[in-house]
């Protein structure tokens, strides 16, 4: 039991019993006041507390079930404990309906006894857990309404706050806008006043105006500040990316900051990767960090001094390093660095740049308008590296961004723009073949002559579509300019040849075109009629394989079959075109007859002898006097033939009859 000793209060008629139960309870450190009648006990339920309440059910003036209601009434916190006699579990049951927390059953020799301490010991514990819970959920609720409280002021403090920016966001920019007309008059008679064009001008007049001068720059640069900051709040910052060429950017950035680098004795360098890496960004926006990073390093750089801008090419993303030996930030401005106008004076001197705490806060929403991330590393008096990045681009997102420019750009000017898609005809099979690595360079390959083509045609935009897998031109152009380009640069890619692990491949492309506003209205609707042309024509294309010894045979039937616009494999024998058909399908196969090394009949059997070929039809080329009444086919099905010479008329019937026969007996 508990250190303190339990009071008890015994309501029992029976004098042995009484005194046997205070006997057993005094043993496990009880104090037990009796009462011998009911009326007796409820006279001492208005006195004092009792740890517990002991109830005999069976009292003589009155029934202990009324004892246990009044008990309840009064003290309805209190613990109490009925013991009934043997058989009179109906009136624990209505005792425990009322709120007893135990009940005992009296044994004829007073066994129940030995229980009784245990059975208010555990009624006081679990009295006094169940306290406990109360206790805890009642905290709970307190911390959950509190809790909801406080978002609910969060929440209006949070809109308010939204307002209030947006309203210092209107303000900001309404200011300065209204700022800039004046201070632009102004500038503009100080310089008029230092250049004595109104008259001659002293030489202490012309230091002070000198003083006005960069004093209304600085004034000029804080409202450039604010409002760019107000306009990327806003979400009024549209980025217009395109592929930057980071040789020429950085050298225009340390060119242009180099004469104030080397007036205070710092110098400026630039390092580049042999091969820079492509970064798609807006321009414009990337040049105002670099500036504002290597202004800062030049702010806080004394001579003799260095400042290094660098570019390193990382897996997933670009990095921009500016790196100066100057004096450092202390390791606790840096988490705030980013943040609107903080200037820190303690590791730059008393006295402090003459800037607005603007620009580094202007830089990071600037690249994470890319995606981006920016932060510094620096050692006081050692120096600072301030570094950003920019994510590699997705060949989809260069898709949509050029294709969304192009079709704003036509709607301004009120032109055409089209779409011009160069495919590989083969390339699912030339993926399976050589592998996706392989092939990618070899679009690449292709993709650079197409660029050298298109360049010519200025304005033109050369990017890769569906997954890096064609090559799209933009252009400025009507249905009639997109077919010309289609037609020009397909010629130019078919008489290259390519090579791809080491083999010389020649180049079918499949082209299409769509063009801006005449066939589609939208972006969507430009692109949905793309792809669906490029099906069609994917689709259309037939291939013939040629197999003939003779080159000059084998050039003049690709040429006119390649004119009725089937795609057309050759081969120089039976082996070769066995050994091509591992890898490449056909949908119809021209054979000729003799040949040296295995004669037609021999292949036309290999090919019925093999799953993949078996179904393809076949037309054979026979010469004059040839013998062609053979039993070619192995279930005596009767063959194709043409004898040679004949028309191409002919051939061209023949190819398109046996073309047709095989996809009705498909269908
Ligand atoms: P501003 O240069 O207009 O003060 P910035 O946002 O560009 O505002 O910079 C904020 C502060 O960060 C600067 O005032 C300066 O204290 C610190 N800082 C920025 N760049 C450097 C640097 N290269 N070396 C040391 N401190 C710097």
């Amino acid at each position: 039991m508990t250190s303190k000793p339990v009071s008890v209060l015994l309501f029992e008629d029976d004098e042995g019993q009484a005194l046997l139960t205070r006997e057993a309870l005094e043993k496990e450190a009880c104090v037990v006041d009796v009462c011998r009648t009911g009326r007796e006990g409820l006279d001492r339920l208005f006195g004092k507390d009792y740890d517990v309440y002991l109830i005999d059910m069976q009292l003589p003036d009155i029934r202990g079930i009324e004892v246990l209601r009044r008990l309840k009434t009064i003290k309805p916190a209190a613990v109490s404990v009925i013991v009934t006699g043997h058989g009179d579990e109906a009136a624990a049951v209505e005792a425990m309906k009322l709120g007893a927390d135990d009940y005992l059953v009296k044994s004829p020799y007073m066994g129940h006894l030995a229980t009784l301490p245990i059975v208010i010991r555990e009624s006081l514990e679990r009295r006094q857990l169940k306290g406990e819970r109360e206790q805890l959920q009642t905290e709970l609720w307190e911390h959950a309404r509190l809790l909801q409280e406080r978002n609910a002021e969060l929440r209006r403090a949070n809109e308010e706050l939204k307002r209030l920016d947006q309203l210092k966001s209107d303000l900001v920019s309404m200011v300065s806008h209204e700022l800039r007309t004046p201070l632009a008059t102004i500038k503009e008679f100080t310089s008029i006043i230092s250049d004595q064009i109104a008259g001659p001008v002293t030489a202490s007049q012309r230091e002070y105006l000198e003083i006005v001068t960069a004093n209304i720059e600085r004034l000029a640069r804080i409202i450039d500040d604010l409002l760019d900051m107000a306009k990327i709040e806003s979400g009024r910052v549209l980025l217009s990316k395109g592929f930057l060429e980071l040789g020429p950017l950085l050298d225009h950035v340390a060119q242009s900051m180099r004469p104030l680098a080397e007036s205070k004795q710092v110098t400026l360098d630039v390092t580049v990767p042999k091969t820079p890496p492509q970064v798609f960004a807006d321009m414009d926006k990337i040049t105002q960090v670099l500036l504002n990073l290597v202004s800062n390093a030049i702010k806080f750089t004394d001579g003799p001094g260095r400042i290094i801008i660098a570019v390193e090419d990382h897996p997933n993303e670009v990095q921009f390093d500016v790196a100066d030996t100057g004096y450092g930030i202390l390791p606790e401005d840096l988490p705030r660095l980013f943040e609107k106008f903080q200037q820190f004076r303690r590791a730059t001197g008393a006295g402090g740049s003459k800037g607005t705490g603007l620009g580094l806060a202007i830089s990071k929403r600037l690249v994470g308008l890319h995606g981006g991330r920016i932060w510094a590393a620096s050692e006081v008096g050692k120096g600072s590296t301030f570094s950003f990045t920019i994510p590699k681009y997705h060949v989809e997102e260069v898709f949509r961004e050029f294709l969304k420019n192009g079709i704003e750009q036509s709607k301004r000017s009120q032109t055409r723009f089209s779409i011009v898609v160069f495919a590989v005809q083969n390339f699912q099979e030339m993926k399976s073949l050589y592998g996706l690595e392989e092939v990618a360079s070899f679009l690449k390959d292709i993709e650079a002559v197409l660029k050298e083509a298109v360049r010519r045609q200025s304005g033109d935009v050369v990017v890769r579509w569906q997954r890096g897998e064609m090559i799209v031109i933009l252009a400025e152009v009507d249905k009639t300019g997109a077919q010309a380009i289609a037609d020009r640069i397909k010629r130019i890619i078919e008489s290259k040849t390519f090579t791809v692990r080491s083999q010389s491949v020649t180049v079918r492309l499949v082209t299409t075109t769509a063009t801006y506003p005449d066939e589609a209205l939208t972006e969507d609707e430009l692109l949905k009629l793309t792809e669906q042309r490029l099906q069609q024509t994917v689709k259309a294309k037939t291939r013939i394989m040629v197999i003939d010894d003779e080159p000059k045979v084998r050039h003049f039937l690709k040429e006119a079959l390649e004119l009725r616009e089937y795609d057309v494999l050759t081969a120089a024998s039976g082996p070769d075109a066995l050994e091509l058909l591992k890898n490449h399908k056909a949908d119809l196969i021209l054979l000729d007859l003799m040949m040296p090394v295995m004669d037609g009949y021999e292949v036309y059997h290999l090919l019925k002898e093999n799953p993949d070929t078996k179904e393809v039809p076949v037309i054979i080329v026979t010469a004059k006097g040839e013998r062609k009444d053979r039993q070619l086919g192995m279930d005596g099905t009767p063959y194709n033939y043409l004898a040679k010479p004949f028309q191409l008329e002919d051939l061209m019937a023949k190819v398109h009859d046996v073309l047709q026969q095989q996809s009705s007996m498909k269908s």
